[in-house]
C-alpha cells in the first residue's frame, strides 16, 4: 500500500542535475509546493537512488558529464522497478531533434531552461497526479484479481482458488487424518481440436466439459480449471476408491457429449491419487505423472 501512503502524504520527486545551484532552485520550488525532494548529481547515481526510493517523478537534466539525461532515461525505462516512473526532461537544448529524442527515450514531458516556475509546477503536478492514479488503479485491479475465485470462461474455480483450497485441505488432512484425494484431468488432443475447428469452438468445448464436470460431482467436491485444458478436482474426505469411481464417471460422461460435427469424439485422461504425506507440490506432481501415464497408455482413461 506504499502508493496509497504516497497519495495521502507528500509525493516524492527526484531531481537530477550536475549543477548544484539548479538542484537548490528546483528543490526549493517543489518543497514550497509540499513535495518531498531527493537529488542526484549524475545519471548512475540517479538510477541507484530511483531504485531505492521509488519516486513519483524524475526531473532529469539532459546535459551531464558522465551519463547524459537521454542515456539515464533509457536505463530507467529498461529496469522493471523504475520503468513506470514518469520522467520530465529539463533541458537547455531546444532543437526539435532533441525534444523528439527525449520522447523516444520514454520521457512524458520536457521543460526548457531557463524555466518558468509556474510551468514547472503545473507540469510536475499533472504527471505526479497521473502516476498516483495509475498506481491506485493498479492496486485496485490486483486486489480484485485476488478476490476473484472463478475462472472467467468456464465458471469453475480458478487456479489460485483451487490451489489455496488444496492447501487448506492438506492441512486439515494432516491434522484430522480424514482421507483426501485429487484428480488431474486433461482434454485429449485439445490442440488438434483448436487447430481443426478454431479457438472459439475450443472455448465452447471447455465450457461444455466444465459444466459436465460440475454436474457429475458431489457438492463437497471442488472443481477448478488448472491450466488451459487442464482441470483439477479435490475430493475432500474421500479415499482413492471413491475418487477413482468419480473420475471414471467423468471420463465416460465426456465420451457421451454431443458435438455439432457428429464424427468428432472428444475424450479426457486423468491421474488420480490419495494423499499420504505429500506437500501440495508433491501431491500435484503425483497426480500429474499419473495423468501422463494415462496419456501414454493411449488416452481416454484414468490412471491411479
Ligand atoms: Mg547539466
Amino acid at each position: 500500500m506504499k502508493n496509497n501512503i504516497n497519495a495521502l502524504k507528500q509525493p516524492l520527486v527526484l531531481i537530477v542535475d550536475d549543477t548544484i545551484e539548479n538542484l537548490q532552485v528546483l528543490g526549493s520550488i517543489l518543497k514550497a509546493e509540499n513535495y518531498k525532494v531527493a537529488v542526484a548529481t549524475g545519471g548512475n547515481q540517479a538510477i541507484a537512488i530511483a531504485n531505492e526510493i521509488n519516486p513519483d517523478l524524475v526531473l532529469l537534466d539532459v546535459m551531464m558529464p558522465d551519463v547524459n539525461g537521454f542515456e539515464t532515461c533509457k536505463n530507467l525505462k529498461s529496469i522493471p522497478t523504475t520503468k513506470e516512473i514518469p520522467v520530465i526532461f529539463l533541458t537547455a537544448k531546444v532543437e526539435n531533434d532533441d525534444i523528439i529524442k527525449g520522447f523516444k527515450m520514454g520521457a512524458v514531458d520536457y521543460i526548457t531552461k531557463p524555466f518558468n516556475s509556474y510551468e514547472l509546477k503545473a507540469r510536475v503536478k499533472t504527471h505526479v497526479e497521473l502516476k498516483i492514479s495509475r498506481d491506485l488503479l493498479k492496486e485496485k485491479n490486483e486486489l480484485l484479481e485476488k478476490l476473484s475465485t472463478k475462472d472467467g470462461l468456464t465458471g469453475l474455480y480458478n487456479y489460485r482458488y483451487s490451489t489455496d483450497a488444496l492447501a487448506r485441505l492438506i492441512e486439515e488432512n494432516s491434522r484430522y487424518g480424514q482421507p483426501l484425494s485429487i484428480a488431474m484431468f486433461d482434454i485429449d488432443d485439445f490442440k488438434k481440436i483448436n487447430d481443426s475447428y478454431g479457438h472459439l469452438f475450443g472455448d465452447g468445448v471447455l465450457v461444455k466439459i466444465a459444466s459436465m464436470i460440475e454436474n457429475s460431482l458431489r457438492k463437497t467436491d471442488i472443481a477448478g480449471r488448472y491450466g488451459g485444458e487442464e482441470f483439477i478436482i479435490l475430493y475432500a474426505h474421500t479415499a482413492l476408491e471413491g475418487a477413482v469411481e468419480s473420475t471414471k464417471r467423468i471420463i465416460e460422461n465426456t465420451q457421451k457429449l454431443k458435438w455439432n460435427d457428429k464424427s468428432l469424439k472428444i475424450t479426457m485422461s486423468a491421474g488420480v491419487c490419495q494423499r499420504k504425506d505429500e506437500d501440495i507440490s508433491a501431491l500435484i506432481r503425483k497426480a500429474d505423472s499419473l495423468l501422463y501415464a494415462a496419456k501414454k497408455k493411449g488416452k481416454n482413461t484414468a490412471e491411479f
